[in-house]
């Protein structure tokens, strides 16, 4: 059960609703976010909701059956949007485009990235500067230093930057130069860092895990939410398999059951997804015509060159004509 506070409610009025609520046999959890004031419910025993529903101080009550409750579509009826700022808006009503490299690599990179971006009016860029990498020779980003550079690069021009946080001990160091934080699929279950984000209050791009259910990212995504932070868009990425002809298989059944269980926008990363860059337009199409909010793609000048996922990365020609076709396909969506 979700019971939403209103606004500035004095201690002995939240005081008698937690006693209400303790005196029905359910365990209150408050949760203070950027929009509001909610009481997460926790029981099991049936109860006339009214008793509660009438206390003074209670703005709305709802029963909410899923294991999440703050992200549940059954709570709230209506998709979320969030709002990045300068007009860039992610959520219902808006095809949302992310692209950059796998990882950030130089100036020249990120200025080459960006004019590219601009050229084909996308807002925001990803690229990753802590790397998750399978091998630990392998190349693991620039680190704060080319954060601080693709921040200072990108803003200058408008764009907003998502970018991958691995670890607590980073948000801080990262907070000011973050527009999203992205959490990648190796750490979709790493509550230490949901809980830490859900307090960092920066919108965050959750990752669904490789081997993760549906379930799993919903709590995963619950933990944000009820930590504080209501700044959350989902990403199904692709999930392993026995299947070795392609890097993951791109889960898109999980666009339409995800939008229809939770109010969050619904992101897809076919570059991940499929691995195989011949492919990522392919997959991006599909991932439109299934309902995704958005897509976020890996792009570099030269993919052949680069440090990292070159072998899932689109050249700028390639990515030109996928996002004039990622549009053609939304503007036809909404049309049917
Ligand atoms: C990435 O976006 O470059 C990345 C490492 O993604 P994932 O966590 O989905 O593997
Ligand atoms: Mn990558």
């Amino acid at each position: 059960m979700i019971i939403q506070l209103q606004q500035g409610l004095p201690d002995n009025l939240k005081e008698n609703i937690l006693q209400q609520v303790k005196a029905i046999g359910y365990k209150a959890n408050e949760v203070k976010t950027q929009e509001g004031d909610y009481l997460v419910a926790i029981g099991k025993k049936d109860f006339d909701i009214r008793t509660i529903g009438q206390l003074p101080g209670v703005a709305d009550i709802h029963r909410v059956s899923d294991e999440y409750k703050l992200i549940s579509r059954k709570w709230r009826v209506s998709p979320t949007q969030i709002d990045l700022g300068d007009g860039v808006v992610v959520g219902e009503g808006q095809f949302s485009i992310m692209a950059g490299p796998c990882s950030i690599e130089s100036e020249r990179q990120i200025e080459l990235v960006v004019e590219h971006l601009k050229a084909n009016d996308v807002r925001m860029m990803r690229g990753g500067v802590f790397k998750p990498r399978s091998s630990p020779y392998a190349f693991r980003g620039m680190g704060l230093e080319g954060l601080k550079m693709f921040h200072q690069l990108c803003h200058q021009n408008g764009i907003k930057i998502i970018t991958e946080v691995m670890q607590v001990s980073q948000i801080a160091d990262m907070v000011d130069f973050v527009d999203v934080f992205q959490v990648g699929a190796r750490n979709s279950q790493n509550f230490n860092l949901l809980d830490a984000l859900g307090e960092a209050q920066k919108p965050v791009l959750l990752k669904r895990g490789i081997s993760g259910t549906l379930e799993e990212l919903l709590q995963a995504a619950e933990y944000i939410f009820s930590n504080g932070n209501e700044k959350i868009m989902l990403c199904e990425r692709g999930i392993r398999s026995y299947e070795n002809a392609y890097r993951n298989v791109l889960d898109l059944n999980a666009v339409p059951v995800l939008k229809a269980k939770t109010h969050l926008p619904v992101i897809v990363d076919p570059s991940h997804g499929i691995g195989l860059r011949d492919y990522v337009e392919d997959m991006s199409l599909a991932a439109v015509m299934a309902g995704a909010d958005g897509v976020i793609y890996e792009t570099h000048q030269k993919p052949e060159e680069a440090f990292s996922d070159g072998q899932q990365t689109v050249n700028f020609q390639e990515s030109e004509r996928l996002i004039r076709r990622m549009r053609q396909a939304y503007a036809l969506r909404q049309n049917f």
